[in-house]
């Protein structure tokens, strides 16, 4: 009997792209594929990839040639990309990467098997507005924690964003189908789910809307906390907040991107929404929900953004107080609406106001951490710390690091630890008694 065939698969971007390679390893195993982690053993090599930024396109067409040079001479290899990038470049990505065999964007994985079984260069990249891949079942990882698609695609068109392009119009699935599936994740053993779509709280189905899905979650037994991102600051509505408010297992966090501090940036950006309506949103926000911890996206440099532009946008982040943030230079990505427009500040610009706000954030990240010691945080134990022997680690609700001497605690309880000392990235302390 010859061995099963074997799938390699690297994930570059973001979260979503994490679950849509346990999709993808999920339509393979019912191929018969198992996952192996050495290219060198493997029959089909796949690289499910991000187009949000050109950097992160050069990384991986630079991957996949080495790849495509060491493949095996002794076997049938299939290489081939998935997901943004493939759906992005997709008039000629099988032309100018020599040896690529098959190229599958993020609508087109059910075709998989078909594309494994052609004998040339072969193609799936076609949007299709009614796929979710509702009853596929996914491969998912180890760990504690789970991510769960709950909707897809984006209706907004920001002007510097390629996703729309690439991942399709927004579409989500039905509520009684996630609920069964976030069964299922709890009986799987996972204790923390992270829900996600492009603008997950835009999530409708059937008259049920983003914040009484939340609320259903919150009765699946197994399941202790409950996260998601990302969502968007015009989609926030009272039930979600309220939902937010009320619900024990909903973790006091939000990713909130800004993306800018300018109203005349913003605009030309069609964020569809002004300073004025941001600040107001963390108000609520911050009203309804004690100890609610913010992360955001910035980008520095869109064209246009004068100096005075840019210190709205530093400022404006030193006001709310972001315990985290996730800063860029702008990318002009082909096909977008920002696209052919001239860009107005120099490398050497883009760099300096970019290091400037991650200094700014990682002072300001300590200080909220410093803030924390002698408080008692509740830990939702991952595993073993990296760097202490014996101690372990996990998340707080505000998805903070935190690593600890334990005292009875073991992977998978709620541990209640006693906050010590504190880098810009890590909390760490003792186990203490009490629930
Ligand atoms: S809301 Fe804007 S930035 Fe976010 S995915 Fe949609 S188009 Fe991109």
């Amino acid at each position: 009997m010859s061995a099963a065939p074997s799938l390699y698969l690297e994930t570059y971007g973001c979260q979503m792209n994490v679950a849509d390679s346990e999709l993808i390893a999920g339509v393979l195993r019912g191929r018969g594929y198992r996952s192996t982690g050495d290219p060198q053993q493997a029959d089909v090599i796949l690289l499910n990839t991000c187009a949000i930024r050109e950097h992160a396109e050069d990384k991986v067409a630079n991957r996949v040639r080495q790849l495509i040079s060491i493949r095996r001479s002794d076997k049938p290899v299939r290489i081939g990309l998935a997901g943004c990038m493939a759906q992005h470049h997709r008039d000629h990505l099988l032309d100018t990467i020599p040896g690529l065999d098959f190229i599958v964007g993020p609508d087109g994985y059910r075709r998989l098997p078909d594309l494994l079984e052609a004998d040339q260069p072969a193609a799936a990249v076609q949007l299709d507005r009614g796929e979710t891949y509702q009853g596929l079942s996914p491969v998912r990882g180890e760990g504690l924690r789970a991510w769960l698609t709950i909707m897809r695609g984006c209706d907004r068109f920001c002007t510097f964003c390629v996703v729309p392009f690439v991942r399709g119009r927004e579409r989500s699935l039905p509520a009684g189908v996630l609920i069964e599936e976030l069964r299922d994740i709890a009986a799987q053993g996972y204790k923390e789910v992270i829900l996600l779509g492009q603008t997950v709280n835009a999530y409708r189905h059937d008259g049920v809307d983003f914040g009484e899905l939340l609320r259903m979650a919150c009765q699946v037994d197994g399941i202790e906390r409950i996260r998601y991102t990302s969502p968007h600051p015009a989609d926030f509505t009272d039930s979600t907040i309220s939902a937010m408010a009320e619900c024990a297992k909903l973790a006091p966090y939000i990713h909130l991107p800004l993306q800018s501090g300018s109203d005349p940036i913003l605009e030309a950006m069609l964020r569809g929404h002004t300073v004025a309506d941001f600040r107001a949103l963390v108000e609520r926000l911050r009203s309804a929900i004690p100890g609610l911890a913010l992360s955001t996206d910035i980008i520095v440099g869109y064209p246009g953004e004068t100096e005075e532009d840019f210190e709205a946008t530093s400022s404006l982040m030193e006001e709310i107080g972001f315990d985290h943030a996730f800063m860029f230079k702008y990318s002009a990505r082909e096909g977008t609406r920002s696209f052919k427009t001239p860009e107005t500040l120099s490398e050497p610009d883009k760099v300096r106001r970019l290091e400037r706000l991650i200094a700014e954030q990682q002072a300001r990240t300590l200080r909220i951490h410093q803030s924390l010691i002698g408080s008692v945080v509740e830990v939702l134990v991952e595993g073993a710390a990296r760097r202490q022997e014996h101690w372990l680690a996990g998340k707080d609700p505000q998805y903070r690091t935190v690593c600890f001497e334990p005292a009875g605690a073991e992977p998978g309880d709620l541990a209640r630890v006693l906050i010590e000392a504190v880098t810009s990235h890590t909390l760490s302390g003792r186990q203490i008694a009490g629930v």
